[in-house]
């Protein structure tokens, strides 16, 4: 590795709007790179923040004001949650499009300051419409486990520009939004990961075709020396599979229906089997539950594989997982009844995973409902024992639950819910309470993440005190 730090990005002008984690992050080291950073956020709260953030050293980089020309400089870093392009493109945005200045995403800055500084170590890029998460945690963990240096983030966090720069041999792993996908310009992924396609964040694709393109620009400029992994379990990504058989690239596949695919997962018995071409070379454990997680599996151990990790370490990483938070997570288990927390699980897609993976349920669900509520999980219902309503749209919950006679109370907390749903439990034998809400948590948490916390809090409560 050549360049200092301190002057890798010397000379360069950077404009950051949004001082979110991630323009935060941007703003702190773009600066250490030694760019002149101009940034600005609406919110007085964030600009404190950004304050607070900076170092001395920094600080002689950074200058904070609102944008009046964006004429000179290299490129304008948006934050993710505002849109450049659709339902609406944003002022900055479309003063940036018609300066001609690129608008470009934290994970391409890492991609220059990682060359600029001499280093050729490889990028994994990982997308899909779910398990993204799950997947990139699980490769990177594999990786260390057989003793790569590597560094994981971007979507899930940490942001991918404050990732630390990586030697030769070093690989980073990170999830890429559409969102990010869709504001690279030169970043190689030496590996690209597809895992599936569902609609989602149509509002600011526009539609399926539009979400479909930006989740393809993860293969752009890629050659026949990298790796396209593809999940083929979609009808859309089984036909972006076969576009690459006319491509240079090599592409493998992974599913957990079609046997002819390159990886190939079965579950049964709270266990995955995966298969490479007909032959079993590992298993999932009690951390990586359901049919879906044996996709994501799949992905990693043929990501790993290529990057040249035995088929033992994978086995054995695979086992030592220890699963991501809030994502169907063991809490506890007391007098024979396992707590779970998916609180993760904002939409009713996402708890179909989780009640999929268990017979009889006590199931805690509600928040702000999506457009559909919970009438996609009727097939599911004869697995609820008894449910627990919780947030702002409960009663409307309720009515879907009403009409399918499954028995249910309006308990409108999580502080109602966890005791009430032990207490059911223990009368009722069942072995699971599980909070999965299918729900957004705005309505009485700041996110998913506090969501959960609160629920173990209040598990950990009933096992120290029942
Ligand atoms: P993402 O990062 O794409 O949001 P996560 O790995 O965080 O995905 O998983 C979030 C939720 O999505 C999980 O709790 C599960 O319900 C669902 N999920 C995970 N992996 C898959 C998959 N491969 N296919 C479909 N759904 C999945």
């Amino acid at each position: 590795m050549t360049s200092e730090l301190h002057t890798l990005f010397t000379g360069q002008r950077f404009a950051v709007f949004g001082l979110g984690h991630n323009g935060l992050s941007a703003v702190c080291t773009l600066a250490t790179y030694g760019a002149f950073v101009q940034t600005w956020d609406d919110t007085e709260t964030a600009r404190f923040a950004l304050s607070h953030s900076l170092s001395p050293q920094q600080k002689q980089h950074v200058f904070l004001a609102p944008f009046t020309t964006l004429e000179g400089f290299t490129a304008l870093i948006l934050s993710p949650g505002i849109p450049h392009h659709l339902p609406q493109p944003h002022p900055i945005a479309q003063r940036a499009q018609q300066a001609g200045i690129p608008i470009l995403s934290d994970a391409e800055l890492l991609y220059r300051a990682v060359r600029a500084h001499g280093s050729q170590a490889r990028f994994v890029g990982i997308t899909g419409t779910n398990g993204k998460s799950t997947t990139t945690t699980l490769l990177a963990h594999i990786l260390q486990q057989a003793g790569f240096p590597t560094a994981a983030g971007g979507n899930l966090g940490p942001a991918a520009i404050s990732l630390p720069l990586l030697p030769d041999h070093g690989i980073y792993i990170l999830e890429m939004s559409s969102y990010m996908l869709e504001r690279l310009e030169s970043l190689h992924f030496n590996i690209a990961c597809l895992l599936n396609l569902t609609p989602d964040h149509l509002d600011r694709h526009g539609d399926m075709a539009g979400y479909t393109y930006a989740k393809m620009q993860i293969f752009n400029h890629q050659t026949s020396q990298d790796l396209a992994v593809v999940g083929i379990d979609d009808p859309l990504c089984h036909r972006i599979a076969q576009s690459f058989f006319y491509k240079n690239i090599p592409c493998k596949t992974i599913s957990t229906v079609n046997r002819k695919s390159t990886y190939f997962g079965t579950y049964s018995k709270d266990q995955g089997t995966l298969w490479h071409n007909q032959i079993a070379i590992a298993h999932t454990g009690s951390t990586l539950p359901g049919i879906h997680n044996t996709q994501n599996a799949l992905a990693a151990i043929a990501m790993a594989r290529f990057i040249g990790v035995s088929d033992y370490v994978i086995a054995q990483a695979l086992l030592s997982f220890p699963g991501l938070p809030h994502r169907q997570k063991h809490v506890a288990t007391y007098h024979g009844i396992t707590f779970i927390d998916d609180s993760k699980a904002t939409n009713a897609d996402a708890t179909s995973r989780a009640l999929e993976c268990y017979d009889r349920i006590i199931w805690i669900v509600g928040g702000l409902a999506k457009e559909n509520g919970i009438t996609s999980l009727v097939p599911y219902f004869h697995r609820i024992t008894h449910a627990f309503l919780i947030g702002k749209d409960a009663a409307i919950l309720a009515k879907t639950l009403v009409k399918y006679d499954v028995p249910h109370t309006l308990a409108t907390t999580l502080e109602n819910a966890v005791p009430l749903a032990y207490h059911t439990a223990q009368c009722t034998s069942t072995p699971i309470v599980l909070l999965s809400p299918a729900c957004a948590s705005f309505d009485q948490f700041t996110n998913f993440e506090a969501r959960g916390i609160r629920f173990q809090e209040l598990v950990h409560n009933i096992c120290q005190t029942a």
